[in-house]
């Protein structure tokens, strides 16, 4: 299976956020705590697919919190480029 590219999977981690944040707001609109509480399942999913597919598509290293310069901080490789 071929990797999603870092710069991806950093998006949809954002969006993932940005939908945790919208939830929030609707929540507190509403006052529902059960719309307030669906943000944890979210949370758990947005934390486990950063750390499983936040990886450098060459050896497979966790990229870290930081965001990459480009390059893999362990291989040295271009994060951007897959070949
Ligand atoms: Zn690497």
């Amino acid at each position: 299976m071929k990797r999603l590219p870092p710069h991806k999977v950093l998006w949809i981690t954002y969006a993932l956020f940005a939908a945790q944040i919208i939830l929030l707001l609707i929540a507190r609109l509403l006052t529902s705590v059960t719309a307030a509480l669906a943000v944890i399942p979210l949370a758990v999913i947005m934390l486990v697919f950063h750390f499983l597919f936040y990886r450098c598509p060459h050896c497979g290293a966790y990229l870290g919190r930081n965001l990459p310069d480009g390059f893999c901080p362990r291989c040295g490789k271009k994060l951007g480029d897959s070949r």
